[in-house]
Order: C-alpha cells, then structure tokens, then sequence
C-alpha cells in the first residue's frame, strides 16, 4: 500500500519533495491542488507531466465518493454518505445556520464505543480514519456543494479520541493558512469522555471547543447507556474537564440527549447542576433521534423545557438544539446503518 499525500503537513511535504530534487515552492502548489480536491493527480496542470507521474507512483491520493447526497426540504441540510478508496462508508453532514455553514465529519468507520442510544456503534469499529480521509470529508463537501466551509464539529461517526495521533494531525491540516484555514476556535471536537485523551488534548492548550456527551449525571444510569462510564466515571470525567478548562480558558459544553424515564427527570436535573457546579458549561439538550434497533424513547417537549429551565434558574446556559435535517436521517451513524442493511453489507 502506498502511503496517502494527504496525510502530509505543508513542512513535510515540502521535505519529501526536496527529496526528490523538487524546488520548496513545488510543495506548496502540490498541498494547494490536495486540499482544494483534486480527484487526481493529472488535475495538477500546473506540475510537469513526469512529477506528475513520480507523485502517482509514490502515493496514494484519495477521493472519496458520495454515494447517496441527501438534501432537507426543510432547513437546507445535506447529507452525504461517502465511499472511501477501500469500499467503507462514512458519513458527512453540512448544516447552515446564520453564522455560517458547518460541517459535521466522522472521524472512525463504525465507533467502539457502544452507547445505547447510538446508531453508529451497532456492528463496532471498522477502522479508524486518517487524517487526509477527515480533511477529504471538509474538501469534498466543500467543493461539492460550492458551500465555504466556516466551522467544523467532529460529531459524526466514530469516537475522535479513539483515533488521538490522526485527529491531531487533522486538526493541523484543516486549520493551516495554506489549506481550507479553518481557525481552532471555529472547531468542535465532541468525546463520549475518554478521560486520558481528554487530559492529553488540554496539554496542547488548543483552542477548540471540547464537547462531552455527558447523558446522565450518575454513575448507575450513564454506566447503563455509555459502556465508558465503566472504565472512567462521571467524577473522573468532570474532573478531566475541569482540567481542560484551567489548561486552556475555554468553556466545555455538555451533550444531553433527553431520553424518556431515563435521565429526564427533575431528581436528574438537581444532580447535573449540582455536579456542573463552579464548572464554566454550556448545556445543549437534545431530544433523542430514536434509532430503530433501541428501546430508548426522545422524552417530551414538555419535559425537556422543564429540564432546561430548572437548569437555567441554576444559572447554567442550557439550549435546547435544533433538530436540522431530521427528514433526511441527519443523526450519527443512521445513513450509514441504513445502506448496509439494504446492501447486505
Ligand atoms: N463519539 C463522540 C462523537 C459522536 S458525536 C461522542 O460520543 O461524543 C454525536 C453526538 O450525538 C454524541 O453526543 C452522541 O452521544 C449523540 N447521539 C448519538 N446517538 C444519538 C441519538 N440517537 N439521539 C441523540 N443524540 C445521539
């Protein structure tokens, strides 16, 4: 197997280059076809004809294709389910808000993590992505539906903490000046709470916006939806977020599906604000996207204005999301799971 371009920072590119007696400048104009979405390495017209062909022989450039495109009559969201160079499939999802369009990528095939509630762990890990199949996610997104990019949350399949070097490696090539030049500040990257991850990633004092999926402020209830909880508790998460908050200043924001008689309840609402206590946070409820193979039910309306406002009188900031694209199968993992059962897969 060749080893793929894509994965190459600028400096490193431009060393393998060097290498093969290449002017400095030549690295640049490469990197620049590479996260513009070439599809191949004949694209690049303005390279001679034999680095052309040296390149091909020496890399792999990959392309991912979409295989289903899936627009939301109601807000706009589109869908894509991607085919990658080995035959797997992930999923990409461009939702536009005000503020700009954001694109929510996966960062693994399938995830390990096996929550409850989740469509993408059904069937486990496949394999994890690397770092030029994520920024493959942004480009080609990008380039197909002619949308600039201007924030990306890492929510899609997959738990990005489970594929630590590669996400990091992604993270420095959607965020250089010379590619899509997306800022930290403009990332989301979301984790089930993979506590030494998570006190890694704060080491590196980076910008982005860490999201935790948090869904019950016990022990007993999240060890029963998120098999994480076995290993790392709620203590140790929170306290795993504290120490992200002193490393680098920036508010956590917690995930909260809301799931009917599981973890909606006032008693629930009491222990959250207790345990986010003194914790700069931001609450985002979100009303479960049932999935077909759960018994897990979305508590009621009604229920999860209660729960925020209790959350709020507490001083918390909760919002409730908006559900984007649920006409068209949007939530994590259930495209997906859809085209392998069609499929046989
Ligand atoms: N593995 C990471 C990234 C996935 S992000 C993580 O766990 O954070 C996707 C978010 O959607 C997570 O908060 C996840 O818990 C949540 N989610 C998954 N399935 C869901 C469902 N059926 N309804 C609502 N939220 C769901």
């Amino acid at each position: 197997m060749k080893p793929e371009i894509k994965n190459l920072t600028l400096p490193e590119l431009e060393a393998a280059l060097k290498e093969l007696g290449e002017p400095k400048f030549r690295a640049k104009q490469v990197y620049t076809w590479l996260h513009r979405g070439v599809g191949d390495f004949s694209e690049m017209t303005n390279l001679s004809l034999s680095l052309r062909e040296k390149l091909s022989e020496r890399w792999l450039l990959t392309c991912p294709v979409p295989v289903r495109k899936l627009i939301s009559e109601s807000d706009g969201t589109i869908k894509y389910l991607w085919r990658l160079w080995d035959g797997n499939c992930v999923e990409t999802v461009l939702m536009r808000y005000h503020h700009g369009n954001t694109v929510c990528i996966s960062s693994e095939v399938g995830c390990p993590m096996g929550c409850a509630f989740c469509a993408s762990t059904i069937g486990g890990l496949v394999r994890r992505l690397s770092a030029g199949e994520m920024l493959d996610e942004v480009v080609f997104t990008q380039k197909d539906s002619g949308l600039e990019i201007s924030n990306i949350v890492l929510m899609g399949i997959g738990e990005p903490l489970d594929n630590y070097d590669s996400v990091l490696r992604f993270l420095e090539l959607v965020n250089s000046p010379e590619g899509v030049n997306i800022g930290m500040r403009h990332i989301s990257l979301s984790t089930c709470g993979v506590v030494p991850r998570v006190l890694e990633l704060a080491q590196r004092g980076l910008q982005l916006t860490l999201s935790v999926s948090l869904h019950a402020p016990d022990d007993e209830t999240r060890s029963r939806i998120m098999p994480v909880n076995r290993r790392w508790n709620v203590e140790t998460l929170l306290d795993a977020c504290c120490a992200y908050f002193q490393a680098t200043g920036r508010r956590i924001s917690f995930e909260y599906a809301m799931i009917r008689n599981v973890n909606d309840t006032e008693d629930a609402a009491r222990l959250l604000i207790r345990r986010l206590h003194g914790l700069p946070a931001h609450v985002n409820l979100i009303p479960l996207n049932h999935v077909e193979e759960s018994p897990l039910e979305p508590s009621d309306r009604q229920t999860v204005r209660r729960f925020q406002q209790q959350l709020e009188q507490a001083g918390i900031p909760c919002t409730v999301r908006r559900t984007l694209g649920s006409d068209i199968d949007a939530s994590c993992g259930q495209l997906r799971r859809k085209y392998r059962v069609e499929h046989n897969a």
